[in-house]
C-alpha cells in the first residue's frame, strides 16, 4: 500500500527549524549535550518513555502499542565533525571548527518526525525504540551504547538506520544484503633512527629513507598479497619527520588507513605491514614500531532485513533498488548490526543545490528529503510491526 507523504507535511516546518537549529549549534562526539537535551524534550513532549545518558549522551525514546512482544530499533546519530563549515548559510555553524558535515542533524530530524507521526498512528502493534546515538564519527558511540546495555534495556528484534547519500538523487533508496560499508583500521608507524648531521649520513640511520622505502612497500600489499576477488584499500595519509635542510631527523611517523569487508583480509594486511616494517628496520638499522587499531568493523546487513527494508520503502518512493556495490567509507552502526539483525540504508539527497559530498566544507543536509526519510521509517514500522502479524 502506498504511503501518502503529504501526511508528514505538517511536521516539516518545525522539523526544518529544529534541524537548522541543531546545524547552527553542532556538537562533537560524546559532547552532544544540547542536542540530546532537545531530543529528550521532544520525545518527552510526545509522551514517550525517555532514557538519557546511555553510552554517554545517548537517548532512547520508547513507544509501545498493544500487547505484542515484537520490537524494532530505529537509529539516528547526533554528532558533528571537527572541521570548518564554508556553506555561508544563514544557519551555518556558530561553533568555529565544528560542523554538521555529515548530515546527522537531518538524521535526528527525520527520526523525531517518525516518532511524532507514529505517536498518533495505530496501524502497528509492538514496541518502537527510537535510538539517538552519540559519536558516530570515529569514536564508536554505538558500541558505547551497547556496552551500556542498550539492547538488554531496550530489546530490538531488528534495527534499522538511514544515512543521507549525496551520490544518489534525492528521493532514491538503496541498500543491499551483506556488506554495505567497509571496516576501518588506522595504523601509526614510528621509525626511530638516531638523528645527526646531513653531511655525515654514514653516522646515523636515515629514518627518512626508511620511511620512503616502507611507504613504497605498503602500497604493494593490496596488489600483491590480497586475492583479486577481495576488495581492500590501503592509503598512507601522513608522513611527519624533519625540521631542517641539514639535519637527518631522529624519527619519522607514518599514518594511514585500511578499508575492507573481510576480517581475514584485515589480518593479512596487518601482518604484512608488520613484516615489512621489520624488514625495513633490519635493512635500515632503524627501530620501527607499528600500532594497528581496528576501530570500526564492516557494516554487514542481514539479507532478510535488507530485503524487508526495500519492500517497505517501495511504499514511499519509486526509486528503490539494491545497491550494486558497498562503499569504502565506514559506519559504527556496524556494531549494532553485530548485536542484532537489521539493515543500513542510503537515502539519496542530491539536487543541483545540494550536491556537495559528505564531509565536504560546503555540504548541507537536504531538507527536501525529510518527508521521505520519515516515510521510510514509518513504512518500516507498519510492515515490521503489522498488527496481528
Ligand atoms: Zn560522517
Ligand atoms: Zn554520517
Amino acid at each position: 500500500m502506498r504511503l501518502d507523504l503529504t501526511a508528514f507535511q505538517p511536521l516539516v516546518p518545525e522539523l526544518t527549524r529544529l534541524r537548522r537549529d541543531i546545524h547552527a549549534h553542532p556538537e562533537l562526539g560524546f559532547a552532544e549535550h544540547r542536542t540530546a537535551g532537545l531530543i529528550a524534550q521532544a520525545l518527552g513532549n510526545l509522551g514517550l518513555d525517555v532514557t538519557t545518558g546511555i553510552g554517554g549522551t545517548g537517548v532512547v525514546g520508547v513507544l509501545r502499542r498493544g500487547g505484542s512482544a515484537r520490537s524494532i530499533g530505529l537509529r539516528a546519530d547526533m554528532d558533528a565533525l571537527p572541521f570548518h563549515e564554508e556553506t555561508g548559510l544563514p544557519y551555518a555553524s556558530t561553533q568555529p571548527g565544528t560542523f554538521h558535515g555529515c548530515g546527522h542533524d537531518g538524521h535526528v530530524a527525520m527520526l523525531l518526525g517518525a516518532a511524532q507521526h507514529l505517536v498518533n498512528d495505530d496501524s502497528f502493534g509492538g514496541t518502537v525504540n527510537f535510538i539517538f546515538q552519540p559519536a558516530e564519527e570515529g569514536q564508536a558511540g554505538a558500541r558505547a551504547m551497547i556496552e551500556d546495555g542498550l539492547f538488554d534495556r531496550f530489546p530490538c528484534d531488528r534495527v534499522f538506520a538511514l544515512h543521507n547519500w549525496p551520490d544518489l538523487p534525492a528521493g532514491s533508496i538503496r541498500t543491499r544484503a551483506g556488506p554495505i560499508m567497509a571496516s576501518a583500521d588506522r595504523f601509526e608507524i614510528v621509525i626511530s633512527g638516531q638523528g645527526g648531521h646531513a653531511a655525515m649520513p654514514h653516522q646515523t640511520p636515515d629514518a627518512i629513507l626508511a620511511a620512503c622505502d616502507l611507504v613504497q612497500q605498503l602500497n604493494t600489499i593490496v596488489a600483491r598479497r590480497i586475492p583479486a576477488t577481495e576488495a581492500a584499500v590501503l592509503s598512507v595519509t601522513q608522513i611527519h619527520g624533519g625540521h631542517a635542510h641539514n639535519v637527518i631527523p631522529g624519527t619519522v611517523t607514518i599514518m594511514g588507513t585500511v578499508r575492507t569487508f573481510n576480517p581475514a583480509v584485515q589480518d593479512r594486511i596487518e601482518a604484512s605491514i608488520r613484516a615489512m616494517a621489520s624488514g625495513v628496520a633490519l635493512s635500515s638499522e632503524t627501530t620501527i614500531t607499528v600500532a594497528y587499531d581496528r576501530y570500526y568493523p564492516a557494516t554487514i546487513n542481514d539479507a532478510d532485513a535488507a530485503a524487508a527494508a526495500l519492500r517497505a520503502c517501495a511504499a514511499v518512493c519509486d526509486d528503490v533498488a539494491i545497491a550494486p556495490d558497498p562503499a569504502f567509507t565506514s559506519e559504527d552502526f556496524a556494531f549494532m548490526l553485530q548485536a542484532r539483525p537489521g539493515a543500513y540504508l542510503w537515502l539519496g539527497q542530491k539536487t543541483p543545490d545540494k550536491a556537495a559530498a559528505l564531509h565536504h566544507p560546503r555540504y548541507d543536509f537536504n531538507d527536501d528529503v525529510l518527508t521521505l526519510g520519515i516515510g521510510c521509517f514509518v513504512a518500516l514500522i507498519h510492515q515490521e510491526l503489522a498488527p496481528g502479524a
